[in-house]
């Protein structure tokens, strides 16, 4: 049986324009992964192999897996998400050979097995392994090695034009009944430092704060923002960032 528990294949619906802002890094995957299927020639004829396998690396939060399906959704691709248990995503982050049973913990059987699916997918092959995590550091070296996963690409915090763009998404598209009082540019300036993940909790938070002083409540307000920006707690801490 494979060490691999939770497998799913699902079909994900998210389109890169669900994803506020990023812009850099959505362009990277798109050249990463929409290049190598829509013009395979162009890298014939330069002589190089599309990426086989790219690793996210950032703060909680911050957009990794919206992107992976997005890229999925957006290139017509399956996507099948492996999520292990605790134990064997810490598999993936320690060097073979280090536990105590010479060589066959689940951690060493769950990386040798991900490099051996790794190297026997063919270059060119609509296969593309997108790894996420938040440590790159203390992951296994040999799973970096060039035709396994050989793009590396940092997901950062949203900066300001992105939180605008999440702001934007969740209040204006979603249309969230506000108050004229709520300024988005405001609350974008303020919530510096935040995850995307806590720009829309935050939206959230908010409109439960509106609807704590009265279900009838039309609208959300600048006070119930203020309110939930004041009790919301920041995940990001400076050494999570590059
Ligand atoms: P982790 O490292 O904790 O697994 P992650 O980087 O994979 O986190 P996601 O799961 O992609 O983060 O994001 C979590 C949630 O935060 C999303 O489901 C979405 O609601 C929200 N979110 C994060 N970034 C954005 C964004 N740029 N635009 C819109 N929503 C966002």
């Amino acid at each position: 049986p494979s060490a691999m528990r939770e497998i799913m294949i699902e079909v994900p619906k998210v389109l890169w324009s669900d994803i506020g802002g990023q812009q850099e890094i959505k362009q990277k995957l798109k050249e990463s992964v929409e290049w190598p299927l829509q013009h395979p020639e162009a890298f014939i004829r330069m002589g190089i192999r599309p990426p086989k396998g790219i690793l996210l690396y950032g703060p909680p939060g911050c957009s990794k897996t919206l992107m992976a399906k997005a890229l999925a959704t957006q290139a017509g691709l399956n996507f099948i998400a492996v999520k292990g248990p605790e134990d064997e995503i810490d598999a993936l982050t320690v060097k073979r050979g280090g536990g105590d049973d010479g060589g066959s913990s689940v951690a060493d059987r769950v990386l040798s097995q991900l490099l051996n699916e790794l190297d026997g997918i063919e270059p060119l092959v609509n296969v593309t392994v997108v790894a996420a995590t938040n440590r790159p550091d203390i992951m296994d070296p040999a799973l970096m090695r060039p035709g396994r996963i050989d793009r590396i690409l940092y997901v950062s915090p949203p900066d300001l034009p992105s939180r605008r763009e999440i702001l934007r998404l969740q209040i204006l598209s979603k249309k969230m009944a506000c108050d004229a009082d709520v300024d988005i540019e405001m609350l974008a300036e303020e919530t510096e430092g935040c995850s995307g993940a806590e720009v829309v909790a935050l939206c959230q938070e908010a409109a439960m704060k509106a609807m704590e002083e009265s279900l009838q409540i039309e609208a959300v307000a600048r006070r119930h923002f203020e309110r939930a920006l004041k009790e919301m707690t920041r995940r990001i801490t400076p050494e999570m960032i590059k």
